[in-house]
């Protein structure tokens, strides 16, 4: 990782007196429950100024209300990467109307920072640690620099590196506060039925725990609630957790790790539009910014061998193509299309982004995705998706076009524009 992007606080270790103070706290509230907890850690001057950070996701209004109830003035952090799906931006928005909360600050990458390290919005495809570091750690370590305290929502059950959570943990220069340490999954769903709180609309469609979109994919059935978070990779946090000034990315435990290979692996089980066949779907219409169309491209794309032979006007791209030995030999394609063979793969956002830095100004076409990728394969370059008949019978026209407006949650866009 660039020295410059190295999360802030990596190097602060707490001092003595925050691990002392830390664990004294967590013998005076050892046996109170996560609302005594927050209540407290509120006004407890052994806490300090103190902020909940909430990233809008699956579970965050559970807190969020906790909040709500105690004292809505309270300073509310959020996270706007940039990156994140348009209805967590709903949801944010949502959430802060029901709950009546006057104090929600929107932290944002700064815009130099952003420009200097990912320039293209596609940092998360190649280093997603430096994305993660520019884009969060650095400009919530900025936003708590005002703060002694902070609350999340982490829990114990959520992840192995999570397992020893307690409520209060010594952070670099400041205490971390986690009062559902010790709640489990059914705590989490009881408190959102008994208060009747919105849930985040994509947990509807399988997303159990919901952070940018570039890296958050649904979870099948019985699979852990984490497993759509960098789907694929080692990495389990952000980096925005610390012990000890230290980001914690320990190593997925070899259970864990076969765990997610095979859960990635029966995706196509529940999700079968992730998978494509090598022969177009009987029915297809293409979903383009302004809806839904009639596939208008009538002639057959031809497979990547043939290029060796003749110039193609349609070419099929398989993901694992190497776009540079494309170099020169597209002057006469009118259009390409690319497959996405499954959802953990993002090799296909990849190839359309080398195509045009590599100057290609045809058509560019994407098979095998879901509306909620949309946004994302148009910021990668590519013009429309193909979508299936039975997909579009799940997917209706209107949930694409709800992510037609891409450009509006595109912060690159938005700088630039
Ligand atoms: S979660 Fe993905 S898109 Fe979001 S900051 Fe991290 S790497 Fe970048």
């Amino acid at each position: 990782m660039p020295r410059d992007l190295a999360p802030l606080d990596a190097a602060a270790a707490s001092t003595p007196e925050l691990v002392g103070r830390a664990a004294a706290l967590n013998a005076a509230y050892r046996h109170h429950s996560a609302f005594a907890v927050m209540s407290r850690a509120l006004d407890d001057p052994g806490v300090g100024a103190i902020a909940l950070v909430s990233s809008f996701g699956a579970e965050s209004v559970v807190l969020l209300h906790m909040l709500s109830v105690m004292d809505r003035r309270r300073p509310v952090l959020f996270l706007e990467t940039g990156m994140l799906f348009p209805e967590t931006l709903a949801y944010q928005q949502e959430l802060a109307d029901r709950l009546g909360l006057t104090d929600i600050r929107l932290i944002r990458p700064e815009a130099a920072a952003l420009s200097a390290a990912d320039p293209s919005g596609a940092l998360y495809l190649r280093d997603s640690d430096a994305c993660c570091a520019v884009r969060k750690v650095q400009p919530l370590e900025q936003a708590l620099a005002p703060f002694a305290a902070w609350i999340t929502g982490r829990k114990r059950f959520q992840a192995g590196t999570r397992a020893a959570l307690e409520f209060f943990e010594p952070d670099g220069p400041r205490l971390k506060v986690n009062p559902l340490a010790h709640w489990r999954p059914e705590d989490v769903r009881d408190y959102m039925e008994n208060n009747a709180l919105p849930r985040h609309p994509l947990v509807a469609k399988g997303y159990l725990s919901i952070g940018c979109a570039p890296c958050t994919t649904p979870v099948a059935a019985g699979e852990d609630p984490r497993a759509g978070r960098w789907r694929g990779q080692s990495k389990q946090e952000c980096g925005i957790h610390f012990v000890n000034g230290r980001a914690v990315r320990g190593p997925v435990p070899q259970a864990a790790e076969t765990t997610i290979q095979t859960k990635a692996d029966t995706m196509t089980e529940t999700m079968p539009e992730a998978k494509t066949e090598s022969a177009p779907p009987a029915g297809h219409r293409i979903a383009r910014d302004d809806g839904f169309r009639a596939d208008d491209w009538n002639a057959p794309f031809e497979p990547l061998a043939n290029l060796n032979e003749a110039p193609a006007a349609a070419l099929d791209l398989p993901s694992t193509a190497d776009p540079a030995e494309l170099s020169g030999r597209l002057d006469d394609t009118r259009i390409i299309r690319v497959d996405f063979p499954s959802f953990a793969d993002g090799r296909g956002f990849t190839i359309a982004k080398r195509l045009r830095e590599m100057g290609y100004q045809g058509r560019l076409r994407a098979r095998g995705l879901i509306a909620d990728q949309y946004a994302m394969a148009r910021r990668a370059g590519f013009d429309e998706v193909e979508v299936s008949d039975t997909l579009a019978a799940r997917q209706p026209e209107d949930q694409w076009l709800a992510r037609a407006n891409w450009m509006a949650h595109d912060y690159q866009a938005r700088l630039r524009g």
